[in-house]
C-alpha cells in the first residue's frame, strides 16, 4: 500500500518545469497558497522538505476489525457502510454529529462536536473507515473525532488515514493532519524516486539497507512495523554515514595525507617544568600527557581531543604540550573562546614559563595597537615561543616563524573550520590539541569529533570536594547573601554572584548586573565588591579580574562572561540568580568556577521556577556534581537534537538518527565510512558522486574546505 509513482501529483506538477524535488509545495494538488504559507512556517518550502519531514509517531490502524470485536480504550480501525447520520443541536450551542456505520457484526458511531459540516461528508450508503480510540458504553461503540477514509471502489488511491499504519507529523499551526498526510503522499508520488541514493550499493547490501526511494516511502507509509523499522534504520544510517564520511575526509586530509612535525624527546624546558610543579600531577594527567607526547613525536600530525570535567586540570596538559614544542625549537599557540580566559591563560603561562626562559605573548582585543604589533612581530621573528589569544589568533595578520602546535581550549565553542584556519598557519601541518569540558559520553564523541583521537582526564586533583549545591527560593535570598558576605568573606574566602541570563541583549544583561551590584553595595557596604560584564572594555575586564585574583575584590558581581575556564581557587561560593533560566551544561560550567581549591565550596541556585522542566534541572544540579552524569541527564531532558544544537557543537542537525539510541548504527556507519574513504580518499569515483554532493550540502558550512580539491 505504499505510494507508487504516477497519479494525481503528476498533473499538479505540470505547471512546474524544474527539478521535482525542488518544486514549491504549492504546486502539489490540494496545497493552495494558504497551506503553503502554513507549511513554510514549519520550514517546509519544497517537495523535498516534505519528504524529509519524518513522522513523529505512528498509529497502527492496519487491522480492520469486525465492529463487534472492537476493544474499549484501544486504537482500532473499523469499516462499514453509513446507515444513519444524526446531526443536532444539544444543550444550547453544542452541536453533535453522529455518523453510524454498520458492518453486519455491529454498529459504531463516529462522533464530532461543533463540526456540522462532517454530516454532509458521509451520505447514507457510503462505505467508510473510521479509526481512533474506541469508547464502548454497553452495546454502544463510538470513536470521537475519528480519522476517516472513504472507501471508493472506483478509485485506485491508497487509504492514508485509516486501515493502515498512519503517520503523525510534528506539525502545528493551521495545518490539518489530513492535509499534511496527503501532501506528503503526493510529494512521494512526485519525487520519491529522485531522492538521491547516497549510500553506495555495496555498503547498502552489506548493511541490509533499503534503496533511498523505498526507505522514504516506507518511513511515511509503512506496510508493517518491520518495514518501518528497516526504513528508519536505513535513513538513520544514511545520516550518520554522510557525517562520518565527512569526518573521515577531514581526518584523512589533516592527518594521514599530511606530513607533520616530529617533535623530539622531552628536553630541558619540560624537565625544569616538571621539577618546578607546585603539585603532583594526577595519574590521569600523566597518562594524557604521555599520549600527547607520543602523538607529537610521531611524524603524522596530532589531532587529539582532551576531555575532562571542569577542574580536572586540563591546562597542565596544554602546558606540557607547549613545553615540548618549545623544547624542539618550535612555537605553540593556545586559543581560548573568551578574552577573560585568554588573559588568564596568558598570566598563568607567563608565570610558569618566564622562569624557564620561554617567552609568552598575548594576542587579543585587550591590547593597544602598539602592544599588539609588537607581539605579532615577536611571533613572526620567532623571538616569542608561545602565543595565547582569542579568535584574534586566526586573523590573517598573525604569522608565526615556526608554528608546530595549536591548542584550542573549550573546543565546543569553536567550529571545525576555525580549528583548520589556525592549523593552516603552520608551514607543515601543526599538531592539534583540543580541550573541552563538555562531558559527552565517550562513544558519542564519535559523532561530534569523529576526526579526532580522544583522551579523557577522568580524575580530579586530590582533596577536591564536590561543590555543595542548593536550590533556594527567592524568599531565602537574604540568608544566602548573608552567608556569603558574613561567613565566607570574613573567613578570607571569595565569591561570585551571577546575574540572571538575558539572552536577547548583552546591554540589558550588563545593565541588570550593574543594578544588582549597586544594590549589594548599599546592602553590604563593608564588603569589597567588583563588577564584571560583557560590555566593559577589555582593559577594564582585565583590571577587574586582576583585582579579583589578587583578593582585592572579595565578591564579584558578574554574568556568564565568567562561564568558562576562570580559575580563582580561593573563591568558594557562587550565587546564581534566576538559575532556572540557565541550561544544565551552563550551570555546570558556572559552578565549576568554585571548588577549585581545597576549601569546601558552595553553589546556591536562586530560582522560583515556572515550569516542571526547570524544576527538574535544579533538582538534577543539586543531586549531581559529576559532569558525565549531568550530560546524560541533559540528553534525557532535552533530547539529542537540542543537546547537539548546531550552535554549541558546530554539527549539522540530525533529522532521523538519534546518536544515543542508534549507537550501534553509528558504529557501523563509522566503520563503513572509514573503509570508503580509504578506497576513494577524494570521493572521485562516479558511484560516489551522490555521496560527495550530500557531504558538501550537509556539512558544507563546517567542512567546506575539505572537498575543494
Ligand atoms: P580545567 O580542567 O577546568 O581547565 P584547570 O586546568 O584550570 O582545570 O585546573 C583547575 C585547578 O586545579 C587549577 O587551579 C590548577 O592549578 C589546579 N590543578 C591542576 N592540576 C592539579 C594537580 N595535579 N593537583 C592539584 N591541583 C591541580
Ligand atoms: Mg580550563
Amino acid at each position: 500500500m505504499t505510494p507508487t509513482s504516477g497519479g494525481d501529483a503528476k498533473r499538479g506538477a505540470q505547471r512546474y518545469f524544474g527539478d521535482p524535488l525542488s518544486m514549491p509545495v504549492q504546486y502539489l494538488k490540494g496545497i493552495g497558497p494558504a497551506r503553503a504559507r502554513d507549511l513554510a512556517k514549519q520550514g517546509i518550502a519544497t517537495v523535498r522538505d516534505l519528504i524529509e519531514r519524518v513522522p513523529r509517531a505512528y498509529r497502527d490502524y492496519s487491522q480492520i476489525k469486525p465492529i463487534a470485536q472492537a476493544q474499549n480504550g484501544q486504537p482500532e480501525s473499523l469499516m462499514g457502510t453509513v446507515v444513519m447520520v444524526d446531526d443536532r443541536r444539544v444543550r444550547g450551542n453544542l452541536h453533535l454529529t453522529r455518523v453510524i456505520i454498520s458492518d453486519g457484526s455491529g454498529t459504531a458511531a463516529g462522533v464530532w462536536f461543533n463540526q456540522p459540516w462532517q454530516a454532509k461528508r458521509f451520505p447514507v450508503g457510503m462505505k467508510v473507515l473510521f479509526a481512533g480510540t474506541v469508547e464502548r458504553r454497553g452495546a454502544q461503540i463510538q470513536i470521537t473525532n475519528p480519522e476517516w477514509e472513504i472507501i471508493d471502489e472506483e478509485s485506485s488511491s491508497d487509504p492514508l488515514h485509516a486501515g493502515r499504519i498512519v503517520p503523525v507529523y510534528p506539525l502545528t499551526g493551521g495545518l490539518n493532519p489530513r492535509d499534511v498526510r496527503r501532501a506528503v503522499y503526493l510529494a512521494l508520488q512526485t519525487a520519491a524516486d529522485l531522492m538521491p541514493d547516497t549510500i553506495p550499493g555495496p555498503v547498502r547490501e552489506r548493511q541490509g539497507l533499503m534503496p533511498a526511494a523505498e526507505a522514504w516511502r516506507a518511513i511515511h507509509f509503512p506496510d508493517s512495523g518491520g518495514q518501518r523499522e528497516r526504513a528508519r534504520a536505513t535513513l538513520a544510517f544514511e545520516e550518520l554515514f554522510v557525517l562520518q564520511v565527512g569526518l573521515a575526509l577531514v581526518r584523512r586530509q589533516t592527518v594521514v595525507e599530511q606530513a607533520g612535525i616530529a617533535h623530539g624527546p622531552d628536553g630541558e624546558v619540560t624537565r625544569r617544568l616538571r621539577a618546578g610543579l607546585p603539585f603532583r600531577l594526577t595519574a590521569a594527567q600523566e597518562r594524557v600527557i604521555r599520549q600527547v607526547a607520543a602523538d607529537m613525536e610521531s611524524s603524522r600530525p596530532m589531532n587529539r581531543l582532551v576531555q575532562g570535567d571542569v577542574g580536572s586540570g586540563k591546562t597542565m596538559v596544554a602546558v606540557f604540550a607547549l613545553a615540548k614544542a618549545v623544547d624542539s625549537g618550535h612555537q605553540g599557540a593556545l586559543m581560548a573562546p573568551t578574552e577573560i580566559l585568554a588573559e588568564q591563560h596568558y598570566l598563568n603561562l607567563r608565570r610558569i614559563f618566564a622562569p624557564l626562559g620561554v617567552e609568552v605573548v598575548l594576542v587579543s582585543g585587550s591590547l593597544t595597537k602598539k602592544e599588539r604589533d609588537a607581539n605579532l612581530g615577536l611571533l613572526q621573528m620567532g623571538a616569542a615561543h608561545i602565543a595565547v589569544g582569542t579568535h584574534a589568533l586566526i586573523e590573517d595578520r598573525v604569522a608565526f616563524k615556526d608554528l608546530s602546535l595549536v591548542i584550542t581550549d573549550e573546543q565546543h565553542r569553536f567550529g571545525v573550520r576555525q580549528r583548520a584556519r589556525l592549523q593552516q598557519k603552520g608551514e607543515v601541518m601543526p599538531d592539534t590539541l583540543v580541550m573541552t569540558a563538555t562531558p559527552i559520553p565517550r562513544t558519542l564523541a564519535l559523532t561530534l569529533y569523529g576526526d579526532l583521537d580522544v583522551s579523557v582526564i577522568d580524575e580530579l586533583p586530590p582533596g577536591r570536594r564536590p561543590v555543595g549545591t542548593y536550590w533556594r527560593p527567592e524568599s531565602a535570598r537574604r540568608q544566602v547573601y548573608d552567608h556569603l558576605m558574613r561567613t565566607e568573606v570574613p573567613a578570607g574566602r571569595q565569591g561570585y554572584v551571577v546575574c540572571p541570563l538575558i539572552e536577547e541583549s548583552d546591554k540589558l544583561q550588563a545593565q541588570a548586573a550593574t543594578e544588582w551590584y549597586e544594590r549589594l553595595k548599599a546592602q553590604y557596604p563593608d564588603v569589597r565588591l567588583g563588577l564584571l560584564h560583557g560590555r566593559l572594555r577589555p582593559a577594564e575586564k582585565e583590571a577587574v579580574m586582576e583585582a579579583f585574583r589578587a583578593g582585592e575584590i572579595q565578591v564579584l558581581v558578574t554574568t556568564t562572561v565568567i562561564e568558562v575556564g576562570v580559575d580563582v581557587p580561593n573563591a568558594t561560593m557562587m550565587i546564581i540568580e534566576g538559575a532556572d533560566r540557565f541550561g544544565l551544561a551552563q550551570l555546570h560550567q558556572l559552578r565549576g568556577r568554585v571548588g577549585r581549591g581545597s576549601h569546601q565550596s558552595y553553589c546556591v541556585l536562586i530560582a522560583d521556577p515556572k515550569t516542571a522542566e526547570a524544576r527538574e534541572r535544579l533538582m538534577i544540579m543539586q543531586k549531581y556534581s559529576d559532569g558525565f552524569a549531568l550530560a546524560e541527564k541533559d540528553l534525557e531532558l532535552r533530547g539529542p537534537g537540542e543537546f547537539f544544537g548546531t550552535r554549541q557543537h558546530g554539527m549539522p542537525d540530525l533529522k532521523v538518527a538519534n546518536p544515543i539510541a542508534d549507537l550501534a548504527i553509528l558504529e557501523r556507519a563509522r566503520a563503513e565510512a572509514m573503509r570508503l574513504v580509504e578506497e576513494d580518499p577524494h570521493l572521485r569515483l562516479p558511484e560516489h558522486q551522490a555521496l560527495r554532493q550530500a557531504v558538501k550540502e550537509r556539512l558544507g558550512e563546517q567542512f567546506g574546505f575539505i572537498l575543494v580539491s
